[in-house]
């Protein structure tokens, strides 16, 4: 196997091992439903999977979506002899196949997809919200607080003396 540019050669899968090697292009872009696609398989396998998250756990989730939305087009004949369609593919090749066919995706993509997911952790995270109304200038600590540990904790240790 090996993927060059956009362009992935596999092993012969078809019927009859009519080919000395198979090729699969991939789109050039990856189109929007696949992106969305792709970053809800990924949430979905954090939320999901949780403390047993690991690489091969989200494979399971985000590989389905790469051989579903990546392919240009490829070089499979089915049985008949026929090509095969991109749409047919996980009904048609061997799980082999399939799987370095999404590997492959994974290396062109992958970081596409996951870029806009961690601008979305990053956004949603609790640590990216204000902890408390009050304004950081109006407290005498502000400019000993920023050469020790800025953190929420000091935070409260101030504040907590001044409305006791
Ligand atoms: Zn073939």
């Amino acid at each position: 196997m090996a993927l060059v540019g956009r362009v992935l050669t596999v092993e012969c899968p078809c019927s009859g091992t009519p080919h000395k090697e198979d090729t699969v292009t991939f789109k050039s872009v990856l189109g929007i439903a696949g992106g969305v696609a792709g970053i809800a398989a990924m949430v979905a396998a954090v939320q999901d999977l949780g403390d047993k998250f690991n690489n091969i756990s989200l494979a399971g989730y985000v590989f389905p979506v790469y051989l579903a939305h990546t392919v240009e087009s490829w070089t499979f004949l089915d049985a008949e002899g026929k090509p095969v369609p991109v749409e047919d593919g996980d009904a048609v090749l061997p799980f082999g196949t399939k799987y370095q066919i999404a590997d492959a995706a994974d290396d062109l993509f992958g970081e596409e997809i996951t870029r806009p997911l961690a601008e979305m952790i990053r956004k949603s995270s609790p640590s990216g919200q204000m902890p408390k109304s009050i304004s950081p200038n109006r407290r005498s600590g502000a400019s000993r607080r920023s050469r020790s540990a800025p953190s929420s904790q000091d935070a409260s240790a101030d504040t907590e003396p001044l409305t006791a």
